[in-house]
C-alpha cells in the first residue's frame, strides 16, 4: 500500500472540494479521481494538476478502480445530494444502490486500504460499505460528526468571541437530525461551559445553548436553501481526518465508526469520538454522558438502526 496515494470515487462538488483541500494539504503525492462522469473526472483533474506548480510536486488523474490497487485511502463521495426540505436520510436508496456499484469495483483491486465514506446518510452508509467490502471496521470510518462539532466550535466562538478551536465540545450520534451536542463535558480551554457562560454573562437566559444546537442541526439546511449544497465545510472535516490517519496522529475526532458494546449500542456506525491513526479506528472512546445525553444517543442509534433494518441490511 502506498501511503502517499489516495483516491477519491465521486467528484462532484464535495469530492472536488475535498481533492482541491488534500492538494493544498501536500499529504499526497499521488490522487487518482473516479466519477461514473469520465468528463467531470477529468476536468477537475486537469484543474487541479495546473494549480501543481502553486503548490507541491504531485500526479493529479482521472482513473478507473484499477488505479486503486496500491491506494492507502479511498474517500467516498459519490451519491445524490438533499434537496431543499429532504433530510439525509431520504437519500438512503439511492445512496446505497449507487454503493453497491462502487464497493464491489474497489474490493476488486483493493483490500488493503482504508474506506473513508462521506456520502450521506454517513452512518447508514459507512456500515453498508463495511458490509460489502467485508474489510475489519477499523478500516471502513465515515466523516460522522467531525464537520457538525466544527460548525458547534464556531457558533459557540462566533457567541463567545473567543478562538473556535479553544473550545472543546462534541455533537455525536447520527449526522442528521438525531444528533445531540454533548454539554454535559463541554468547556472552554478546561473550564466547564455552564462557567464560562457565568463569566461571559452575554447569554440572555438559558434557552441560548439550545438555539445554538438547533443551529447547527440545521447548519446544512440553511446551506442548501441558499446555494444548493454543502462542500466547502465538509472538506476541511476531512482533511482533518485525512490527515490524522496519514500522519498517523492518533487524534480524538468524531468519527462515524463501528460500535459494539458502547453506551449499549451494538451492531452500528455513528459518529463517536474515537482514536484515528494509521491503522484507521484504533480505539472508541466512551466519553461520559449525563442521563439525558446517554437517552439521546441511544435514540439515534435506533433511528439509524431502523433504516438499516429497513434496507435489509
Ligand atoms: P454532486 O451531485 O455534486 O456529486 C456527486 C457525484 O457523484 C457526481 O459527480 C456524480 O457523477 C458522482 N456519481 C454518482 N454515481 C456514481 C457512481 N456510481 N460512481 C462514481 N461516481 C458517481 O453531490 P455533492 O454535493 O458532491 O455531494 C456528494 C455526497 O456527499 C452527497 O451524498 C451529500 O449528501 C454528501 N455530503 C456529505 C457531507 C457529510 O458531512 N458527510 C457533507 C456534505 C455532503
Amino acid at each position: 500500500m502506498n501511503l502517499k496515494k489516495c483516491a477519491i470515487i465521486g467528484c462532484g462538488f464535495v469530492g472536488a472540494s475535498i481533492a482541491f483541500s488534500l492538494l493544498e494539504s501536500g499529504l499526497f503525492s499521488e490522487m487518482v479521481l473516479i466519477d461514473i462522469n469520465k468528463d467531470k473526472a477529468e476536468g477537475e483533474a486537469m484543474d487541479l494538476s495546473h494549480a501543481i506548480p502553486f503548490g507541491r510536486p504531485m500526479k493529479i488523474y482521472a482513473g478507473d478502480y484499477s488505479d486503486l490497487k496500491d491506494c492507502y485511502l479511498v474517500i467516498i463521495t459519490a451519491g445524490g445530494i438533499q434537496k431543499p426540505g429532504q433530510s439525509r436520510l431520504d437519500l438512503v436508496n439511492t445512496n446505497i444502490n449507487i454503493l453497491k456499484g462502487i464497493v464491489p469495483n474497489i474490493i476488486k483491486y483493493n483490500t488493503d486500504g482504508i474506506l473513508l465514506v462521506v456520502s450521506n446518510p454517513v452512518d447508514v452508509l459507512t456500515y453498508v460499505t463495511w458490509k460489502l467490502s467485508g474489510f475489519p471496521s477499523e478500516r471502513v470510518i465515515g466523516s460522522g460528526t467531525v464537520l457538525d462539532t466544527a460548525r458547534l466550535k464556531y457558533l459557540l466562538g462566533e457567541h463567545f468571541g473567543i478562538d473556535s478551536r479553544s473550545i472543546h465540545a462534541f455533537i455525536i450520534g447520527e449526522h442528521g437530525d438525531s444528533e445531540l451536542a454533548v454539554w454535559s463535558s463541554a468547556n472552554v480551554s478546561g473550564l466547564d461551559l455552564k462557567d464560562f457562560c457565568n463569566l461571559c454573562g452575554k447569554c440572555e437566559n438559558s434557552q441560548t445553548l439550545k438555539n445554538l444546537y438547533q443551529d447547527v442541526k440545521n447548519s446544512a439546511y440553511e446551506v442548501i436553501k441558499r446555494k444548493g449544497s454543502t462542500y466547502y465545510a465538509i472538506a476541511m472535516a476531512v482533511r482533518r481526518i485525512v490527515e490524522a490517519i496519514v500522519r498517523n496522529e492518533h487524534s480524538v475526532l468524531p468519527v462515524s465508526c463501528y460500535i459494539d458494546s458502547h453506551y449499549g449500542i451494538s451492531d452500528l456506525y455513528l459518529g463517536i469520538p474515537a482514536i484515528v491513526g494509521e491503522k484507521g479506528i484504533e480505539k472508541v472512546i466512551d466519553i461520559p454522558l449525563d442521563e439525558s445525553e446517554k437517552n439521546a444517543l441511544i435514540s439515534s442509534a435506533q433511528i439509524l438502526k431502523k433504516v438499516i433494518n429497513d434496507t435489509g441490511f
